[in-house]
């Protein structure tokens, strides 16, 4: 069945020889869509192969913002942004999965350096994707998209790095509403911890992030007031960096952890050494975009066992693609709640 789909896909490309994508033709100039013509050379027998794959669906999270809206740093223009995506393989690659396979890419340099997710075809590098189980479906692997493979990320470093275990615990999340701040707040209540979601919208989301499964939800945390301040949290996830950062160290209990995913508020950091010094505090840095092999698989296998599928679907809005640059900037503002699935069929 899905062979025979990705023969029609691969047929009716042929025939049309031209394919929507959404086109950041440089830093300055807003994001188009346009139509572009497929390659559908066969990729090389060896080296960097890539895999062509007909895309289901992307999602937007914090970093296509930034390409989106043409930050410094971010990307190569022009490029098609779309960190992520997820779609059926339509031709063989060597170290992909076979043709017809139904894969993932979350990781790697999607939409930045490569071409990305927004648009209906994408070439991937091969050892990228990721081999989705029957038991996710593809707009439930979107929704996860990289913003929930970095908050299981979080998740697994606080229980590998940190000494979080299934003994119930106080968890600190910043930036809570958002994409990875909303999947770590689920993730941890459905493990039975008590999850304090810290937002910039606590009055509007409030009941949002209680339905997710928050015990208590706060605002937006300020810089500390001392080095080490009364303890509030065992553990914390922080999504936002800079002074909320700060604010977890100064209130994590002894011998506790913060896993630190993101910047946010800030990429700077102001701190003192005594959080790690004098409590034994432990910083877990976490990066999406090249986590070995191993990691990646154990977090895919851990969402698919603790996701609850309907609070994923209740977390996540559907656009399709061209509505994508009206929310890019909302997303760098944080006004969006959860996570955005575009929709490519
Ligand atoms: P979202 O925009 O969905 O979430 C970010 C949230 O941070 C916002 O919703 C808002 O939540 C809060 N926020 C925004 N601006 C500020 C501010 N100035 N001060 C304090 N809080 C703020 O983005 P994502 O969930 O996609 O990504 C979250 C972060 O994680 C980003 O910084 C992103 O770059 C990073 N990231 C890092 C990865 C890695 O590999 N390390 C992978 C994926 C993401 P609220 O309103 O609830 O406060």
């Amino acid at each position: 069945m899905l062979l025979r789909r990705a023969a029609s896909a691969i047929k009716a490309a042929k025939q049309r020889r031209h394919y929507r994508a959404l086109v950041k033709r440089s830093a300055a100039d807003p994001p188009n869509l346009e139509d572009l013509e497929l390659e559908t050379a066969p990729a090389p027998p060896k080296g960097d192969a890539t895999a062509l794959l007909r895309v289901r669906y992307s999602s937007l999270n914090y970093k296509d913002g930034l390409v989106l809206t043409g930050s410094r740093g971010v990307a190569k223009y022009p490029v098609v942004p779309g960190i992520n995506l997820v779609g059926t393989v339509i031709q063989d690659a060597p170290f992909a999965p076979p043709k017809g396979s139904r894969v993932a890419c979350v990781n790697g340099q999607l939409g930045q350096t490569n071409d990305g997710g927004y648009a209906e075809f994408c070439r991937v590098p091969s050892q990228d994707l990721t081999l989705l189980p029957d038991s996710l479906d593809d707009f439930a692997a979107a929704a996860v998209g990289t913003a929930g493979f970095t908050a299981m990320q979080c998740i697994l470093h606080l229980e590998r790095y940190g000494g979080l275990d299934d003994t119930p615990s106080t968890v600190l999340v910043t930036g809570a509403a958002g994409g990875v701040g909303s999947l770590a707040v689920q993730l941890l209540a459905a493990r039975g911890h008590t999850v304090i979601a810290s937002s910039s919208r606590a009055a509007e989301e409030e009941a949002y992030l209680m339905r997710l499964g928050a015990s208590r939800v706060v605002g937006r945390l300020e810089a500390p007031s001392k080095p080490l301040d009364r303890v509030r949290f065992d553990y914390a996830v922080d999504c936002v960096g800079g002074d909320p950062l700060a604010h977890c160290l100064s209130r994590c209990g002894a011998r506790g952890a913060v896993a630190a995913c993101g910047n946010a508020a800030s990429g700077d950091l102001r701190t003192t050494v005594f959080p790690f010094i004098l409590r034994g505090v432990r910083l877990l840095g976490v990066d999406s975009v090249n986590p070995p092999a191993e990691e990646r698989n154990a977090v895919w296998e851990r969402l698919d066992r603790d996701l609850d599928r309907d609070l994923l679907e209740a977390t996540t809005t559907t656009i399709p693609l061209a509505d994508v640059p009206r929310v890019a900037d909302d997303i760098l503002e944080g006004r969006v709640r959860g996570r955005v699935v575009v929709d490519l069929a």
